[in-house]
């Protein structure tokens, strides 16, 4: 998706939002800042960066599944009078994580807040994908400062992916002192201790493990709206793609029992959710770290096709596990819905084994045929990379070529950023950034033009839209999105959100559709 498709996207006011009104060795006290060492030896006995040796091992690691979560009694009310505030970056791991802060900081007394000055934590759950994502964190911390200085009681907070590079936590602790906690993305379950801690040492608290393995089950969440949820289906990844920084900040690939996410999706159903979108890095490896049992995406969509709840969408899915038992259970439909998001990242078998990506065009467009044979009207989107190091004009157009090809209806569309402690990291590169750019420029291009054609085929077309709520730019106009994900904006009455309408579309432009909602179709619960 480009800035634009981006901008689109948010454009929705989510209406009937929810109100939302370890182990003491690791744990470390940092009391004098100017002591470096202090970081990095915690950093030499808490934190292992993975690397592409050590995750073949990882993945034999036993993964214990905790379903203790508590609330110790001297913290259950200590946020009783007191606000919080959690902005998150990246991506849907993120926003879901921020649920589950949000959902313990809760039960903790404390109620949501929106604006800074009235808030008594402020956390940053941070995105460490592409540079610019940690550059505008560091932005926000800078401009948190003022604030800080004001209110020495705020407890200001790091958590989330960049927390779990240890170059990053040195930096805010050297220059960013105003900053009370950093937890990493293996913690989130301990930060009733880590608040705590950062109330009453007065000193920076700085709390991240690499030593994931463990599922915590039962941890409270506070979701963001009453239609559309996320379900965490697994953690972590083990593919280690060259430029990715995902497998050192997540740590190991590591699946929830089917049982506990069934549980989650019917309790989901029976509060009247719509739509559930299943959750990991890489969700076409679930299950394979199962010791005691065979069962995979396919085995777990087909239990949760039994399930009264209207849609089922899963992200992200990664070529190489895209199994034929599970391109068969997606092919019975119902609530299964026919897009699929199969990011692809290069047309270029041979920047695709640079990348690590374990496939090749060809066998990626083998499985794409696979999947358009047993689903005839699925619509594909991808993401894509491009400048990766070396990667040459050629190379650039058989990405063009295969995104005819394949005719994507939408990609989210990248430039190549080097991540410190990755493999392509280490690359010479001899693409200068102009020529990225205007790589980007030329996809983007390609890839806005197909999604205009694909839009209008919907045109006096009469298409499902799961209403989400008033469009940002006209409350009198309400959005949603179809089966196939396109956004619709129509006019029609407030009590269609939350409902499955029937709308007819009236005009289609580049990333949306306009339309008429056909009279007396609200479904009645
Ligand atoms: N696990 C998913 C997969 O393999 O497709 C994607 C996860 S990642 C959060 C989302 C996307 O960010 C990737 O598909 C990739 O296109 C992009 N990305 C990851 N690392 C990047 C980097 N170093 N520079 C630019 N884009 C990157
Ligand atoms: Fe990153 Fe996705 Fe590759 Fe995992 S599969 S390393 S999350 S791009």
């Amino acid at each position: 998706m480009n800035e634009q498709q981006r901008k689109q996207q948010s454009q929705i006011t989510q209406v009937n939002p929810t109100d939302i009104k370890s182990s003491s060795e690791n744990l470390k006290r940092i009391k004098n800042l100017s002591s470096d060492d202090m970081v990095s030896k915690y950093f030499e006995s808490t934190y292992q960066p993975p690397d592409i040796k050590k995750a073949r091992k990882r993945g034999r690691e036993k993964v214990n599944v905790h379903y203790d979560f508590d609330i110790p009694e001297d913290m259950a009310n200590i946020g009783e009078g007191k606000k919080f505030l959690i902005r998150t970056y990246g991506c849907q791991m993120n926003e879901h994580d921020t649920e589950v802060m949000a959902g313990i900081l809760t039960e903790m007394g404390y109620e949501s807040t929106d604006n800074t000055n009235e808030a008594d934590i402020i956390l940053l759950n941070t995105c460490a994908i592409r540079e610019n994502a940690e550059n505008k964190v560091f932005g926000e911390i800078g401009h948190l400062k003022p604030l800080k200085l004001e209110k020495p009681d705020l407890i200001l907070g790091v958590c989330g992916c960049m927390s779990q590079q240890e170059s990053v936590v040195n930096r805010i602790l050297q220059k960013h002192q105003h900053v009370d906690l950093i937890f990493g993305t293996h913690n989130i379950h301990r930060l009733p201790h880590l608040v705590k801690e950062a109330m009453f040492s007065k000193a920076n608290v700085v709390e991240v493990w690499s030593k994931e393995g463990d599922i915590i089950e039962n941890l409270p969440k506070v979701r963001h709206g009453k239609i559309k949820a996320w379900v965490n289906i697994m953690y972590g990844c083990d593919k280690f793609c060259t430029y990715c920084i995902v497998p050192m900040t997540r740590g190991k690939e590591r699946s929830r029992r089917p049982e506990d996410i069934i549980q989650e999706v019917r309790h989901l159903a029976a509060n009247g959710y719509k739509e559930i979108t299943l959750l990991g890095q890489n969700v076409n490896a679930y299950g394979k770290d199962f010791d005691d049992m065979t069962y995979g995406l396919g085995d777990l969509m087909n239990e949760l096709h039994k399930i009264d709840i209207p849609r089922v969408r899963f992200t992200t899915s990664h070529p190489r596990d895209f199994d034929d038992h599970l391109i068969e259970v997606l092919a019975q439909g119902g609530n299964l819905l026919d897009h699929i998001h199969l990011p692809v990242q290069s047309g270029s078998s041979h920047i695709l084994r640079k990348m690590n990506r374990k496939y090749t065009r060809e066998s990626y467009l083998e499985l794409v045929h696979k999947i358009r044979k047993a689903m005839p009207n699925a619509t594909l989107t991808t993401d894509i990379i491009v400048g990766f190091p070396n990667e040459t004009e050629e190379q650039f157009e058989e990405t063009l070529s295969l995104v005819e090809e394949v005719g994507f209806e939408a990609a989210f569309t990248f430039i190549y950023s080097p991540r410190e402690g990755t493999p392509a990291a280490a690359m010479k590169d001899n693409v200068p950034m102009e020529v990225k750019k205007e790589r980007l420029y030329r996809l983007n291009e390609l890839v806005n033009k197909q999604s205009a054609e694909s839009m209008k085929k919907y045109k006096d077309k009469v298409v499902k839209v799961l209403v989400e709520g008033e469009s940002k730019k006209d409350p009198d106009v309400l959005a949603g999105y179809t089966e196939r994900n396109k956004l619709v904006n129509f006019k029609g009455p407030k009590s269609a959100i939350g409902q499955i309408v029937d709308v007819k579309i009236t005009d289609a432009k580049t990333w949306s559709l306009d339309g008429i909602m056909v009279e007396n179709t609200v479904e009645v619960n």
